[in-house]
């Protein structure tokens, strides 16, 4: 089969169900972004509804705002996400930051298990799962088992109070198998907690599906709410009265207003709030999500799948350049990542041309695929330039 040419690749924008998704995105000429995954694209209709938040609401409304709206915020926009992770509308509330929900979770799971003392998690989970969880461990006299992926079944036993994984890999785009993985936690009597900051908004979940337990994720990489924009945190139904937030600040009460000297926690996923929610930050996500109106997961990862095919195609066989994401579309998130020796110069040449993607020490050139806005022929612009770019190294250093 011979390589699709530029012409090709139009073509394929031309019929694709997401064309006009682009539009919805504010996003410079003369570049090609693929970093949507670790910084969402600006949406149109962010700017506006901030506008109208601060001098509409905030603005003319005052304190009573609160009673207009922003107070229900963080559980409505939690409905709103619980489509596009599988779960039901209770389940999700829009709170903090991942790494704080993943140590709200973390603990209440283990306080939830006190006769077993170890949380397993894969070797080489991100960086503040590893932190956080390694602090809830210290805290709590657990201890913390970095394991794996190949032993990772095997070491769940009755010993293991909580499972946390992060279900697509933030380097390679590697995805677990949630199902198969939540069965074997069911079967231990041990809790899952997955952490899915590369997965929501990006490949189909179906947490309820799958029996998940627990879960985190970001607001500010594929569901574009913005820097730092405020995160989200899942608590399947049935787990939902019997877990403490360790974190337990007024707005987890039952009744916060009531100002009553003693905590009593909110029923259902309100609990695991803590303390005043965001209402810039929660409007931004609030507008952003508007673009995932009517996205079926399923045809936006199928697009996600073609985008990273046709990447890793056009990039075959580039000296020094070796592919480090699952060739196997269906066991590949929405990214493409590589291994070269040069990998940050090359992202900084890369950057200086205009192709946004980005260099995770020390050998990792990653690629995030956006199919909301990234398009056929971004794709095969962007690999003709990381080609030369290749190229152009590989010649400077025969030189
Ligand atoms: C991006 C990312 C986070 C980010 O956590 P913050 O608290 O938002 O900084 C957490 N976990 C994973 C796997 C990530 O990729």
């Amino acid at each position: 089969m011979s390589a699709p040419s530029r012409a090709d690749c139009a073509a394929r924008d031309g019929s694709d169900p997401f064309a006009d998704k682009r539009s919805l995105f504010a996003l410079p000429d003369g570049v090609i972004y693929l970093d949507g995954n670790s910084l969402g694209a600006l949406p149109e209709a962010v700017p506006a509804r901030l506008d109208t938040v601060a001098r509409s609401q905030w603005g003319r409304d005052l304190i009573t705002g609160w009673s207009k709206g922003w107070m229900e915020l963080p559980v409505r926009l939690g409905a709103r996400i619980a489509p596009l992770i599988g779960a039901r509308d209770d389940e999700v509330l829009a709170a903090d930051s991942t790494s704080v929900n993943l140590y709200k979770l973390a603990a209440a799971a283990l306080d939830a298990r006190p006769g077993r003392r170890k949380i397993l998690t894969q070797r080489d989970n991100f960086p503040t799962d590893l932190y956080m969880l390694e602090a809830v461990a210290k805290e709590r006299g657990a201890e913390l088992s970095r394991v794996p992926e190949g032993e990772f079944l095997d070491a769940l036993d009755d010993s293991v109070a909580l499972v946390v994984l992060t279900h697509v890999h933030y380097k390679t785009a590697a995805i677990w198998d949630m199902a198969a993985v939540c069965a074997a936690a069911r079967a231990a009597d041990a809790l899952s907690l997955w952490d899915l900051a590369h997965s929501a908004g990006a490949v189909p979940l179906d947490l309820d599906g799958a029996g998940a337990d627990l879960a985190v994720g970001c607001g500010y990489k594929f569901l574009n709410g913005g820097p730092g924009a405020p995160a989200f945190l899942h608590v399947a139904r049935r787990l939902q009265d019997t877990l403490s937030t360790p974190l337990a600040g007024w707005m987890g009460h039952a009744e916060p207003l009531s100002f009553a000297a003693d905590y009593t926690p909110a029923p259902g996923i309100a609990r695991f709030a803590c303390g005043t929610p965001p209402i810039l930050g929660l409007s931004a996500l609030d507008a952003a999500l508007d673009a995932f109106d009517g996205v079926d997961t399923d045809a936006l990862y199928a697009k996600a799948q073609a985008l990273g095919d046709l990447f890793i195609g056009l990039t075959e066989g580039l000296p020094g350049l070796s592919l480090i994401s699952p060739r196997d579309a269906e066991r590949r998130g929405s990214q493409v990542a590589f291994a070269h020796p040069q990998a940050g110069a090359i992202m900084a040449r890369l950057i200086a041309r205009g192709v946004i993607g980005d260099h995770r020490p020390p050998d990792v050139l990653r690629f995030g695929l956006a199919p909301l806005y990234n398009r056929f022929a971004d794709i095969f612009d962007a690999a003709a330039i990381l080609a030369e770019e290749v190229r152009a190294t590989e010649t400077a250093l025969s030189d």
